[in-house]
């Protein structure tokens, strides 16, 4: 499969400072920042800074270091949020999974109970 991306996107034009966010961590490989409509008490994304486009895009192309650089990113947002009742992870992807922006991010919600995994 072939991944072609968009670096318009608007992660990516957060990635380049041109759009400002609430930044929770970065490190020289993912920046974690809160989303702009919470869907949960906590609702925070991380993104690698390298151009994926999604969760297997990342893991299939993403060098060892920048995989290493995301996982230390989920672990510092872990560490900053209530994480020890739980939370959940989402990579939606693509159309079926119901991907809006074209650059891998993974949702990290938390701060309530979220109910059940799905709702189709
Ligand atoms: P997706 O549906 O692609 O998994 O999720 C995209 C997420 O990005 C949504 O939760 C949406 O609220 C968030 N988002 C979209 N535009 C912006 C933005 O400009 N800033 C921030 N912080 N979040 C955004």
């Amino acid at each position: 499969m072939a991944f072609d991306y968009d670096p318009q996107n608007i992660f990516a034009r957060i990635l380049r400072g041109e759009i400002p966010n609430k930044t929770v961590y970065e490190n020289d490989h993912a920046l974690a920042f809160e989303d702009i409509a919470p869907q949960a008490p906590v609702h925070v994304l991380v993104i690698p800074k390298g151009a994926y486009m999604s969760l297997d895009h990342f893991a299939m192309e993403a060098t060892a270091e920048e995989q290493v650089g995301f996982m230390q990113a989920v672990a510092e947002v872990c560490k900053q949020i209530n994480a020890e009742d739980g939370f959940r992870a989402i990579a939606n992807t693509r159309d079926h999974g119901g991907q809006e922006v074209p650059h891998y991010h993974l949702h990290i919600l938390a701060g309530q109970p979220l109910g059940k995994m799905l709702a189709i």
